[in-house]
């Protein structure tokens, strides 16, 4: 292990909050994804001093699919629209609403060359380690960051703070299953190309966004495509009334039951009745689980090219037996069974783990304030990346606050002793441990900048440069 080629950190009093008065060690950032990119940004607005950790040797996370870490794959697309997903202050010089992921990856290459932000990160660089400074865990004395570099060597860095932006979407969620299949199992993270599918009996279990997708994508491919699902779900057309549908109703949101009721007649009439098609009726309503946005699925049902099965019993040998009795032979079976969170290189008591998730005020923010934010962990129908640069920017607004105004920052803090804010906007969101970190947008968007407001705005920011500038 080699000695930190930082000088050694300000070292904070005992007890006290992470304060930050220049100069100090930078603010170490993890992940160059949309939402660390978000966070380079923010911080860097800000005049935070940060130092960037990116395990993949670009940035773009998982839109890049060159990253190992990538579980992006060949025939991904935008789910949710353009408009919607990209950051404000730089839209897609594209003409596309779904772009693909090449596109996608090229825009995070020029939003980063854009506003400087490539140069703070260090590539090819895992981070490995994060521990509190002697072994202190209100962080008072910052924090410890091991990573190992591409030549394999590992550094210690200390930093005051650290926001973690290391994606949310990585770490396979494997559920077991009794038996064992003896055909090829894989999981959706490994997938990138239907030729893995080629004259192949193919099941897929789970019928979320990633799990329609590469179905759809089977259907080409393999000799047959059953999809095993457990409950029923809502399927959004991607196109409502001629426009992409993620952009009807923007601006003020309708009440959660007035929404439900409206959109759930309006799917009705577009996509039919999804149990048609074989699915189980769902037993929540409409925006209480994450919608697919995936029409295709039931058009290869309609024709014949695909079929839903029930829930998995138990595999035994090539043959998979299913809850209500029935079975089939199957050479090769795919995991759409999604994604659990885990920040493996930090003790989960620092993340104020409680269940299938950190338990964080406003999803960043451990309760205790240690020093540790967490960027990019929300699931929701529709926050794009402009929700995650919100995000930033409240770290960002909230660092600044330590170094120009502890009085706000305190002030700030109180706010975690309250009640936390709904973030749900009214949805019931189902009892799953992929909803346990779930908010609804609206809510989330507008309390982000409520919170915001509350917080003085960082002094001597960068001045903005309009998107035209920085094309230019
Ligand atoms: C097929 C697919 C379609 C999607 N469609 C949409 C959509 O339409 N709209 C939408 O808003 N979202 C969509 N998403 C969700 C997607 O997660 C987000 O768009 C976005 O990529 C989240 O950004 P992130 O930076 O939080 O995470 P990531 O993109 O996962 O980036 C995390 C980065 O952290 C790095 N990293 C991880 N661990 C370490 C470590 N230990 N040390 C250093 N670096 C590390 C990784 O290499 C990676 O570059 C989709 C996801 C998939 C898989």
């Amino acid at each position: 292990m080699l000695s930190s080629p930082e000088p050694p950190s300000r070292r904070l009093p005992t007890g006290a909050e992470p304060h930050l008065e220049p100069p100090v060690n930078p603010i170490a950032l993890i992940g160059a994804g949309p939402s660390g990119l978000a966070g380079a940004r923010a911080l860097s607005r800000a005049g935070i001093p940060f130092r960037g950790f990116e395990a993949g040797p670009d940035v773009g996370g998982l839109w890049n699919i060159d990253n190992p870490r990538s579980t992006m794959y060949e025939s991904a697309h935008l789910i949710s629209s353009r408009t919607t997903t990209e950051f404000a202050e730089f839209p897609m010089d594209s003409t596309a609403d779904y772009p693909g992921h090449r596109e996608l990856h090229r825009y995070f290459r020029s939003y980063a060359d854009a506003f400087g932000l490539r140069e703070h990160f260090r590539f090819e660089t895992k981070v490995t380690g994060i521990e509190p400074v002697d072994g202190d865990p209100s962080g008072a004395s910052g924090w410890r960051v091991t990573a190992t570099g591409p030549d394999g060597v590992s550094t210690t860095t200390e930093h005051p703070a650290v926001v973690l932006a290391n994606g949310t979407l990585a770490e396979p969620n494997v559920p077991s299953f009794r038996g064992e299949f003896t055909g090829e199992l894989m999981h959706t993270s490994a997938y990138s190309s239907p030729k893995v599918f080629e004259g192949k009996r193919v099941l897929i279990i789970g019928a979320g966004n990633s799990g329609c997708d590469i179905a759809v994508d089977a259907v080409h491919h393999a000799a047959s495509v059953d999809l095993s699902v457990r409950r029923g779900y809502y399927f959004v057309p991607r196109y409502l009334f001629g426009r992409p549908s993620d952009t009807l109703n923007q601006g003020r949101p309708l009440p959660a039951r007035i929404k439900q009721f409206v959109d759930s007649r309006v799917l009705r009439a577009f996509t039919g009745d999804p149990v048609r098609f074989g699915f189980p009726k769902p037993d929540y309503r409409i925006y209480e689980s994450h919608p697919i946005v995936n029409t295709m699925v039931l058009n290869h049902l309609g024709q014949g090219d695909l079929r839903v099965v029930p829930d998995i019993d138990r595999f035994d040998g090539r043959s998979v037996h299913f809850a209500d009795g029935a079975s089939g032979d199957y050479d090769l079976v795919m995991l759409a069974t999604g994604y659990r969170l885990d920040y493996p290189f930090v003790a989960r008591e620092h993340l104020n783990w409680t269940a299938a998730s950190p338990e964080l005020y406003l999803n960043i923010f451990p309760p205790s304030f240690n020093g540790l934010f967490v960027l990019g962990m929300i699931e929701a129908s529709g926050i794009g990346w402009q929700g995650r640069y919100e995000q930033a920017e409240l770290i960002a607004a909230y660092l600044a606050a330590q170094r120009d105004d502890p009085g706000a920052a305190a002030g700030f803090r109180a706010g975690a002793a309250r009640p936390w804010p709904d973030l749900t906007g009214g949805y019931r969101y189902l009892g799953l441990d992929r909803m346990s970190y779930y908010v609804n947008k609206d809510a989330y968007r507008r309390t982000m900048k409520r919170m915001l407001r509350a917080l003085p705005a960082p002094k001597a920011p960068a001045r903005t440069a309009t998107p035209a500038e920085v094309r230019a």
